[in-house]
């Protein structure tokens, strides 16, 4: 049985003592099953929801291996925002005051780069920042990872979504092998599993929700007849009223069609299928991805590979011939405990298909007809974000964090306003909140990125 106390750890009772202060009685959950790991100076991959203390658990162990008497910084932790290094830079500090001349300095954008540099000659324990500034200290010689001896990624998968992970390696690269490295994140896409791969150890995972195996995917089927087929997928709509939806169609016709009919009933709704370009493809996935466009329309060969998070639900427009198909279609619902909708139309000849699905799966299909959805005229479907695509990329040595620098500094954006950053070699695509859209395209008008003027539109 693990004891949830601190005083349970390998730990000072001064710096228990300090805990307590902080009104830091027992261990979290996450902490209780970590900081043991942690304080064994094992690698951590750490699966926890935001407020669960993730700060903690990865601060009372490096701050365990802290040398006051060498002035390098020991303690590397790459945040995805300026926000939520200064948060858990003020944590680390509440933390350390039971540790006597601890220095911990922020790497961050939008701050200036001379005082950082002085912090950083003066001596500094623990660097807390983002990736682009940590990589331009880095870059002009002014911080030195080798005597890293524990490395934290917090919100790894944030961090992922914003468009570290090549800056991110690079920062790895600079840091002693034999290091310990924490790795925090709320979901695993594909991304983050090869990632951990590459960068840690023989890792410990721990996981505080508990997995949820049998997840929970509510399946109706819906009668229709074969020319109400797209009429009874507005219903669908209009009755679940999904924030995210992904659509299957057989054929790439099909699929157009029907995210052209979507579309002309306010429902925003993208097609993709194996006859678009590179660049077509690119453009969609980045759109439904960084939330701005909540439909895609695919085919099975389409949608195979697609990295998709917490998809509400799906809809097999037409159902497939084959059951084991259809288990791998609605399993992209329903993901990391929540509650999954998968939604099927079929008409009366393809019955059988309905039939062949029950005995795959070993229960009774629950059936309904299409009448019985309640229909929702001024129903709209419309994403929280918009894409900008700009005409710089990779190749135009644009980073993630130029571009946060130019919309949050002169363009006077706040963090918030900002999705998800896609950096693509001779273009970049910016997700921003649809209020945003005119303020940034404004900004483009004469604004900069680094320096260069960059054109931006919105795509459509
Ligand atoms: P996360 O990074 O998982 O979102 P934080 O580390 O920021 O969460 O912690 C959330 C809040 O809980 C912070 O205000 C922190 O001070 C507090 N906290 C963390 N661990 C404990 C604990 N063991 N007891 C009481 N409060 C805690
Ligand atoms: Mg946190």
């Amino acid at each position: 049985m693990t004891s949830n106390s601190f005083s349970s750890l390998p730990i000072s009772s001064a710096f228990v003592a300090n805990l307590d202060s902080l009104g830091y009685k027992k261990m979290t959950a996450i902490q209780a099953q970590g900081l043991p790991h942690v304080l064994q100076g094992k690698d951590l991959i750490a699966k926890a929801k935001t407020g669960s203390g993730k700060t903690a658990t990865f601060g009372i162990g490096l701050l365990q291996k802290i040398n006051p008497r060498f002035f390098g910084v020991q303690a590397l932790v790459l945040c995805p925002t300026r926000e939520l290094a200064d948060q858990v830079g003020k944590e680390l500090r509440k933390l350390a005051r039971s540790t006597p001349n601890i220095k911990l300095v922020l790497l961050c954008g939008g701050k200036p780069f001379a005082a950082q540099k002085g912090s950083l000659e003066h001596g500094a324990h623990i660097a807390v920042g983002t990736p682009g500034r940590i990589q331009d200290h880095l870059t002009r010689g002014t911080l030195i990872l080798t005597g890293v001896n524990t490395l934290v990624l917090d919100e790894a998968d944030r961090m992922l979504d914003m468009g570290f992970l090549d800056v991110i390696t690079e920062i790895i690269a600079e840091t002693p092998k034999a290091r310990q490295t924490l790795l925090f994140s709320a979901t695993y896409p594909d991304l983050i599993t090869k990632m951990c791969r590459t960068i840690l150890q023989e890792p410990v995972t721990v996981s505080v929700e508990a997995e949820h195996h049998d997840t929970v995917i509510e399946q109706t089927f819906y009668q229709v007849k074969n020319q109400q087929r797209k009429n009874a997928l507005l219903g669908l709509f209009e009755h679940y009223q999904p924030e995210t939806a992904l659509v299957f169609c057989h054929t790439k016709i099909q699929c157009d069609e029907v995210a052209r009919y979507l579309q002309e009933h306010q429902i925003e709704a993208l097609a993709i299928h194996g006859d678009l370009e590179q660049r077509e493809r690119d453009q969609v996935l980045v759109r439904f991805t960084n939330h701005s466009c909540p439909v895609l329309v695919a085919t099975d060969l389409a949608a195979r590979g697609l990295d998709i998070k917490s998809l509400q639900a799906v809809i097999n427009f037409e159902l497939p011939h084959d059951p084991e198909i259809y288990v791998h279609r609605i399993g992209r619902t329903g993901r990391a405990g929540e509650t999954g909708i998968a939604l099927s139309l079929f008409t009366e000849q393809e019955h059988l298909r309905v039939k062949a699905i029950e005995t795959f799966q070993n229960k009774p299909s629950r059936c309904d007809t299409g009448e019985s959805l309640q229909p929702n005229p001024g129903f709209t479907l419309q994403a929280p974000m918009v894409t900008i695509q700009l005409d710089s990329g990779r190749k135009n040595k644009i980073r993630p964090g130029d571009l946060l620098g130019a919309l949050t500094g002169d363009a006077g954006l706040s963090g918030s306003q900002i999705g998800k950053i896609d950096i693509f070699d001779i273009s970049s695509y910016v997700a921003v909140e649809r209020s945003a859209l005119s303020q940034v395209l404004k900004y483009f008008t004469n604004g900069k990125v680094k320096g260069r003027s960059v054109r931006a539109r919105k795509i459509i």
